[in-house]
């Protein structure tokens, strides 16, 4: 049980829908199990009202946030700071207080890298194909720019949205290593082998059967296979990959991560160690039912 007391701190999470987030349990360990007097616990901010709860939330004393959908670009207009990664992306996930407001930042990118290099995937100098286009793929295409993948295919639904995440990386990087494609036009890929990551939300939970990609041809070049999804735990674009012989990670270790990195951004004098990284990946776990 926690102790709450006069002097206990509040962190939490804005956004709408909040009622399923693990992040209340994530969080709430790392507190815990580090000593911290802190408690979190989520607020469903209705879109539109983020400036009010932003304000009210500062003038209440809360010490840090996160933001989730459908705030993280909106929340921005209200911070004093924003750094590099989340003024690259253009949304902020995480919020610190400071003297004069909230300062925000994205753990995002960070958070997936943590899990990629976990499993020893490298990014440097590969080709990388991106399926989807919306708010997750821009901090893995940014993600992937920044750390020098040689080429990155973004395959959309959409093609402008493609288009659009492109150009955009094009522009980061000020050379042309993006390319935009339809997810039909996949036989279109030019290289003999290549990554991919998943960011489309096709065969999450309950649609566990849809995958974006059905051919499985299409698979029989991929290295390594990163799906953001989480739930299920191994989805059908994940049991494809694997069928060829790909090395393969879900979601799990990105959600774990970014809220690691957003704890940390709260505490930065903290240590917590690789148990209670273990302990937590296994309460959420628990929690998706997959313990
Ligand atoms: P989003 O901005 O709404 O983007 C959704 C993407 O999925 C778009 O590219 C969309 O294509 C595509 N899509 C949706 N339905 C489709 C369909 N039936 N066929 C083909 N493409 C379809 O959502 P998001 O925030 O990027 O999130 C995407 C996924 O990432 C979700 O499953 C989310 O749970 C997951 N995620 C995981 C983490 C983590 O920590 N592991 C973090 C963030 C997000 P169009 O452009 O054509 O509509």
């Amino acid at each position: 049980m926690m102790e709450i007391s006069g002097a206990t701190k509040v962190c939490g999470l804005i956004g709408d829908p909040v009622d399923h987030s693990l992040s209340p349990l994530m969080q709430n360990y790392y507190a815990q199990s580090t000593g911290v007097d802190q408690v979190y616990v989520t607020f469903q901010v209705k879109k539109g009202n983020v400036a009010t709860a932003i304000n009210g939330a500062y003038n209440l004393n809360v010490k840090g946030m996160n933001v989730t959908i459908p705030h993280k670009q909106e929340v921005m207009e209200t911070l004093v700071h924003i750094d590099e990664d989340a003024s690259a992306i253009g949304a902020v996930n995480t919020l610190v207080r400071d003297a004069h407001g909230y300062r925000g930042y994205n753990t995002d990118a960070k958070g997936l890298f943590r899990g990629m290099q976990e499993e020893g995937i490298i990014i440097e100098g590969k080709t990388w194909v991106v399926l989807g286009a919306g708010g997750a793929a821009k901090a893995v295409a940014y993600l992937l720019a920044k750390k020098n993948a040689k080429k990155i295919y973004i395959l959309n639904r959409t093609l402008e949205k493609a288009q659009e995440l492109s150009d955009y990386v094009n522009g980061y990087k000020n050379v042309e290593i993006a390319v935009p494609l339809l997810l039909a036009q996949w036989n279109c890929l030019e290289e003999d082998i290549y990554s991919v990551v998943q960011t489309t939300s096709v065969g999450m939970h309950p649609k566990v059967k849809a995958c974006p990609i059905e051919e499985q041809e299409f698979y029989s070049k991929v290295e390594t296979a990163v799906d953001l999804i989480y739930t299920p735990k191994e989805t059908q674009f994940l049991k494809r990959a694997k069928q060829e012989g790909a090395c393969v990670m879900n979601g799990l270790s990105m959600l774990l991560y970014q809220g690691l990195e957003a704890y940390q951004l709260w505490n930065p004098e903290v240590l917590v160690t690789d148990d209670m990284i273990q302990e937590a990946k296994a309460l959420l776990m628990k929690q998706l039912g997959e313990a």
